[in-house]
């Protein structure tokens, strides 16, 4: 039986692969009743599953994740902070979205100058018309495997030997916030800041001390109940003393799939969530 409560989902606005129109109707076939759609630096995707939502009766989060800067001292390496609850029309949201949008244009195009500069056969248009969004690491590899027959075995090839940080094509991108940055912006647009899976950051992050840190710079909630294990993120070990430190601090607790729709995900919306009495407290948190 899924959870009533699926707090983490992303659609094609992201790097999901269905459609916000599909994600909700997804969940409606699931038996998921409250769905945040949690997109990646972007709420693009918010209107279309909140008409959907109201449609077949599904009551739609609105929610972003943004990322954020590396701060290696604070535990923060390629962190997540999920805002939930934020208002769409808030100015200050739109305008830092935008910026963001643009630090990722800035830094694909130079990705695929890079890849151009090593003599492939890569048009920089012909990547973007690939992606909903801005295209990511997966849709540069995708074209230079289909341009460039013959110079590569794998597209894990292609990362290993340029798109992987600190490899010959990557680069960084000049706009990303900080950590408390993010949290600052979530609650200005009137949302809830939560740091999403924190044993999710590979094993230069301790997860006990990015979820304090967090609480420090403001931080709401932690995302507790995640599917570490199903991800292949982690163990699901975790969980317990995750929540065990969200008390102590008196964080606020949130859960979800972080469902992307990919074919070899092993986890479906609602296999992971709240309860509703769970969501009651965490919405009430906010109200
Ligand atoms: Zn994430
Ligand atoms: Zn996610």
């Amino acid at each position: 039986m899924p959870y009533p409560v699926d707090l983490h989902s992303h659609t094609t606005a992201s790097d999901g692969l269905y459609t916000p129109t599909q994600v909700v109707e997804r969940a409606a076939q699931r038996g998921v009743q409250v769905l945040a759609i949690s997109d990646h630096d972007t709420i693009d995707g918010l209107a279309e599953a909140q008409t959907v939502g109201q449609r077949l009766g599904i009551e739609i989060i609105p929610a972003i994740e943004f990322s954020t800067r590396i701060e290696q001292a604070k535990h923060f390496i390629g962190t997540h902070l999920l805002g939930y609850f934020i208002n769409p029309t808030s100015p200050i949201l739109q305008e830092t979205i935008a910026k963001v949008k643009q630090g990722r244009i800035d830094q694909k195009t130079k990705q695929i100058e890079l890849l151009q500069s090593f003599g492939f056969d890569i048009p920089v248009a012909e990547v973007f018309a690939t992606a909903d969004g801005v295209p990511g690491r997966p849709h540069i590899a995708a074209i230079l495997m289909e341009r460039n027959p013959g110079k590569f075995a794998t597209i894990q090839q292609i990362f290993d030997e340029y798109l992987a940080v600190g490899k010959k094509a990557h680069t960084v991108r000049q706009f990303v916030l900080t950590v408390g940055e993010a949290i600052a912006l979530v609650k200005q647009s009137g949302g809830v800041p939560v740091l999403a899976h924190p044993a999710a950051y590979g094993s230069n992050v301790d997860p006990i001390v990015a979820v304090q840190n967090a609480h420090a710079e403001g931080a709401a909630g932690v995302e507790v109940f995640y599917p570490y294990q199903l991800r292949q993120r982690n163990s699901d070990d975790w969980i317990p003393r995750i929540e065990q430190v969200a008390a102590e601090l008196n964080l606020l607790k949130t859960g979800g799939t972080d469902f992307h729709g990919r074919p070899n995900e092993k986890v479906d919306l609602g296999d992971m969530g709240l309860t509703h009495h769970q969501f009651a407290t965490f919405k009430q948190s906010w109200q």
